[in-house]
């Protein structure tokens, strides 16, 4: 990997993706083999005036070692010292980067009961904190190819021809590129989302319908007055920061307990190092019903029971067919490049900073609104080539927002 790009990264992770500000500190959360980009990282929050800034290593051959040898019960307990240290973090409210690069098939082979009830039980003892920090500090997920990654979207290169080829599509799905300033890319492509922001804010639609002639048909609820958002985002006292690099979507929390119709999947789903293929799940009054799949059902039964949440939306995103991750062709077998292909829903929990006035009101409160809560986000992609979503106002007007899996013209123009 180039040393010169390599650095504009670390410049775009932590200047565009974190914006780290003078006295911050900073949390950066990277594999061991991620330890060249972790530093340049590292190095860019000091020059950007972090106070502090902290590396929490993780290694994918030591998580697989200690799925395998510890016991459920082990694996799954929550140490007095963790809860401490998240609790801390809560009040500190750091900057937190992940650089992301997981194997995708890290887990293959440990039985699924085992995963879940460690990822459970984990998210559970966390998730206090979690809602304590939530919409008050900055945070990023950028990503970096391990062996095994790229190995896995490129079976048929060598380990190192891989990582090359995988390096090349992260850089150019985030527009870094030897001769342009990433910085400024993403000022203009923040802009471009504002204006879609804006457009679908001001039109306040009730609910949105999806159609396409593979089946999907689609009539989902909005909350009234809830955001769409896109691109960068600001925390509470208004640091402003992008959560994904990349990302092409525009997105809104739907109103839990108000889809009915079927969706039906465009792109497989990758759960836990499972691949779930051609499914199809019907919602009635909100809840999923009944599914479908051609391959990995157990794996989408799994998920569906997770709790009661995990039966009901929490998101809708649209992304046009346009997207560059899209028209790469790859699969990255991680969601944060396949989400960015196609328009796609979230199974699971909703997002509560697109409530107006949610700084003032309780996580059970955003819930009776309708922010969709659970322990679990799962998105999957119902994009394609003829999906057509339509607005619908409160007086029963309707509106083109997609047309042909694009941006309709009216949209992009402003207009109603
Ligand atoms: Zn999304």
């Amino acid at each position: 990997m180039n040393k010169s790009l390599l650095k504009k990264y670390a410049r775009l992770i932590v200047r565009v993706g974190a914006n780290v500000q003078r006295g911050n500190r900073v949390v950066i959360y990277a594999d061991t083999e991620q330890s060249e980009l972790a530093v340049e990282v590292a190095r860019d929050a000091y020059r950007c005036g972090a106070e502090h800034v902290a590396v929490e290593w993780g290694n994918d051959a030591l998580t697989r070692l200690h799925y395998t040898h510890r016991m459920t019960d082990v694996m799954a307990e929550v140490a007095r010292w963790e809860k401490e240290k998240m609790k801390d973090m809560s009040e500190r409210l750091p900057c937190r980067i992940y650089i992301d690069s997981d194997d995708p098939d890290l887990l293959r082979g440990i039985s699924q009961e085992k995963i879940r009830a460690v990822q459970s039980a984990r998210v559970k003892a966390f998730k206090p904190y979690r809602d304590a920090m939530e919409n008050k500090h900055p945070w990023t997920i950028a990503a970096a190819p391990s062996k095994a990654w790229a190995k896995k979207i490129f079976p048929d290169l060598t380990p190192a021809k891989a990582v090359d080829a995988l390096w090349n599509a992260i850089l150019k799905s985030v527009h870094v590129s030897p001769d342009a300033d990433p910085v400024k890319e993403w000022a203009a492509l923040n802009e471009g989302f504002r204006a879609k922001c804006e457009w679908l804010n001001k039109n306040n639609f009730a609910a949105m319908e999806y159609t396409s002639s593979n089946g999907t048909n689609l009539l989902v609820g909005l909350i009234q007055g809830v955001q769409w958002l896109g691109g960068g985002e600001s925390t509470m006292d208004g640091h402003f920061f992008n959560p994904n690099l990349p990302t092409e979507e525009i997105f809104t929390s739907p109103k839990a307990g108000a889809a009915s119709g079927k969706l039906v999947s465009t792109k497989p789903l990758s759960y836990n190092g499972q691949l779930i293929e051609n499914f199809s799940i019907t919602f009635e009054q909100g809840k999923a019903v009944s599914w479908e799949a051609e391959k990995g059902k157990a794996m989408l039964d799994q998920l569906l029971s997770m709790d009661e949440g995990a039966r009901m939306l929490g998101e809708l995103a649209l992304v046009s067919k346009q997207s560059p991750i899209n028209r790469s062709g790859i699969l990255f077998y991680n969601t944060l490049f396949d989400e960015n292909a196609s328009c796609h829903v979230a199974l699971g929990f909703g997002f509560t900073n697109l409530y107006p006035g949610f700084e003032n009101m309780t996580r059970q409160e955003l819930t009776e609104r309708g922010i969709n809560d659970s322990l679990i986000h799962v998105d999957f992609m119902i994009g394609c080539d003829d999906l057509t979503v339509t607005g619908i106002r409160g007086d029963g007007s309707r509106v083109k927002v997609f047309e042909n899996g694009d941006w309709a013209a009216n949209v992009t123009n402003g207009d109603n």
